[in-house]
């Protein structure tokens, strides 16, 4: 568009895209040394079970707090650590610190508690990303390999390397467990959700955002519920931010909920206290 308002146009769409490369750079300079000045911080959002809002699992999410910048979205940042494999180092500061949280909750309580993890599809393809660790960092923090679930997303089953397909399958045997994150937002294999032994599936928000009584949305919820129950998985619903939503869900035989209507992602000590105080149980 710029480059057709003839020289001068030119030159602004330049400079523009000058700033936005040299941003970029910063950006990536600095996420060089967050993990060293600390920081990142995992937040946790409860994952209630529906039907007795029962808080016995929570998805760990990565926040950036840049000096200068603020609060920092993964989905900004995310992607920049991808393309720089720093992703396999944040990944795992996450799993660090989401064991040091689920010994913690121990002392909360006696049922499981199962915290996920965001996993990246580098993290699976780099051979010296730290994955391979992850199930002697459980033995040797004392946690059953079922307290943690990887959450990869659909594109990872989509045509898997021969490398992550096999580290994928070693994890799962190890004992830990496996989420489907963003379903419906790709192509999905459901002889892949077979094959790597899938444990849940994370219903996008983008479904339940639309979810009213008789709608298309709702329609497509309760398919896929009866599929991956068929198919031996549980159900999580995302992004669920109202209580007719919820109820919509539960009608329609979802399992868990994750949403503002809930929680928001919350740092380790409001985290923490949310457990305490609510005796694991949510009241909205
Ligand atoms: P995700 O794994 O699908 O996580 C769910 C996102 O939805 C989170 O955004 C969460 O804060 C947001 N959310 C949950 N409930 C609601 C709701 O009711 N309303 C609205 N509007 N939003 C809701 P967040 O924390 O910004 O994370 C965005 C994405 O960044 C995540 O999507 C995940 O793909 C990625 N990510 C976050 N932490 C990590 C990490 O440690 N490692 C990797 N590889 N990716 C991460
Ligand atoms: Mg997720
Ligand atoms: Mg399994
Ligand atoms: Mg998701």
């Amino acid at each position: 568009k710029a480059k057709s308002n003839g020289r001068n146009g030119f030159e602004f769409f330049s400079a523009d895209m000058r700033e936005q490369a040299q941003a970029r750079m910063q950006l990536l300079k600095d996420l060089r040394s967050a993990i060293e000045l600390k920081q990142f911080e995992l937040f946790y959002q409860p994952i209630v079970n529906l039907s007795d809002l029962h808080i016995h699992k929570a998805e760990g999410l990565i926040r950036w707090q840049h000096p200068e910048k603020g609060l920092i979205s993964p989905i900004a940042f995310i992607p920049l650590a991808e393309e720089t494999r720093q992703i396999n180092a944040l990944g795992q500061f996450v799993f660090g610190q989401a064991l040091e949280t689920l010994n913690d909750i121990k002392k909360l309580t006696s049922s499981e508690f199962q915290i996920s993890v965001n996993v990246s599809p580098v993290q699976l393809s780099t051979l010296d990303s730290g994955i391979d660790d992850w199930p002697n960092m459980l033995k040797a923090a004392k946690l059953p390999a079922s307290s943690i679930v990887a959450e990869i997303t659909e594109g990872l089953m989509v045509n898997p390397e021969a490398l992550t397909q096999t580290r994928l399958k070693t994890l799962v045997q190890s004992g830990m467990q496996l989420a489907l994150d963003d379903f419906g937002t790709g192509y999905s294999s459901l002889a892949y959700l077979q094959e790597m032994d899938t444990d849940y599936l994370k219903i996008d928000k983008r479904f339940v955002d639309n979810i009213t009584q008789g709608s298309q949305e709702l329609a497509l919820c309760e398919a896929i519920i009866v599929m991956a129950h068929q198919l031996g998985l549980k159900v999580i619903a995302e992004g669920i931010e109202t209580e007719l939503q919820m109820q919509l869900l539960l009608a329609a035989g979802c399992d868990y909920g994750q949403g503002y209507l809930f929680s928001k992602p919350l740092n380790k000590s409001r985290f923490m206290a949310l457990l305490a105080d609510k005796k694991m149980i949510i009241s909205i």
